[in-house]
């Protein structure tokens, strides 16, 4: 579902990712976990294309862009529209309601009529648990409430690959499992996810994989049991005895 190739992305003179290269099949859960600024945010920003890389290759699905080339905006835009983000702040629209706020991508992005989107809005506020706030707008909600409404939002555009960059790192310690149980709901029914998180219960839980990022580079790839009790890297093991 999504083939990462030797991508490199440099700010400036920064090299923020050094050659990334990663495979994920249809239906994985892939935990990414470094410390901070090893690159982890700017890797899914760069799948969803709101980063440009500065070299490499990804195809999600039957799309692919080689930024090693010059890259034209429609394949730009489609590489983009087969992946969706939720974000560690959810970025709602303020003025906009719950509803309203699920519904814009529909009408923006695939210019479905306002009816039809609406349906859709409401059927993936129910799926969150969101039904009875549909009106509400961002402040009226709590921080759950909202990330809740930010993961109906992005599958409203129905991606083939959901990215999560640290969806419950903002939220107060009690509002986290409301978040997650959506997330593990998402991921037992088959959707492709990328998930930035320090969450390591949900890791071990849910994800088919964890990968380690120091520095711009990946480190190691192993399924989460290999990776919290034996990882094969020191700096892997120097990182999980500082969080753990
Ligand atoms: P992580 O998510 O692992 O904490 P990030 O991908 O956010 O790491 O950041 C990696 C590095 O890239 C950091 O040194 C950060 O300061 C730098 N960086 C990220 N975005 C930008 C940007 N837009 N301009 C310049 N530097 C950036």
């Amino acid at each position: 579902m999504i083939s990462i190739n030797g991508l490199h992305k440099q700010f400036g003179d920064l090299e923020v990712l050094k050659g990334i290269d990663l495979q994920v099949n249809k239906g994985q859960v892939i935990v990414v976990i470094g410390p901070s600024g090893s690159g982890k945010t700017t890797l899914l920003r760069c799948l969803n294309i709101l980063e440009v890389p500065t070299a490499g290759s990804i195809t999600i699905d039957e799309q692919t862009a080689d930024f090693s080339k010059t890259v034209n905006k429609r394949t730009v835009d489609l590489l983009r529209r087969e992946s969706a983000m939720v974000f560690q702040h959810y970025n709602l629209f303020p003025h906009m309601t719950a509803l309203q706020n699920v519904m814009e991508g529909p009408v923006i992005v695939k210019k479905m009529s306002k009816t039809d989107a609406r349906a859709k809005a409401e059927q993936l506020l129910n799926k969150v648990g969101l039904g009875d706030k549909l009106d509400f707008y961002p402040h009226q909600l709590s921080g759950g409430q909202q990330q809740r409404v930010g993961i109906a939002r992005a599958l409203a555009l129905e991606p083939k690959v959901m990215l999560f960059d640290e969806p419950t790192s903002a939220l107060d310690p009690e509002l986290v499992g409301e978040v997650l149980q959506v997330m593990k709901d998402l991921a037992s029914e088959g959707i492709t996810m990328v998930v930035v998180t320090h969450e390591m219960r949900f890791a071990n839980d849910v994800a088919n994989e964890v990968i380690f990022m120091d520095q711009g580079r990946i480190i190691e790839r192993s399924k989460p049991i290999d990776m919290f009790t034996r990882p094969k890297e020191e700096r892997t093991r120097q990182f999980l005895n500082l969080i753990q």
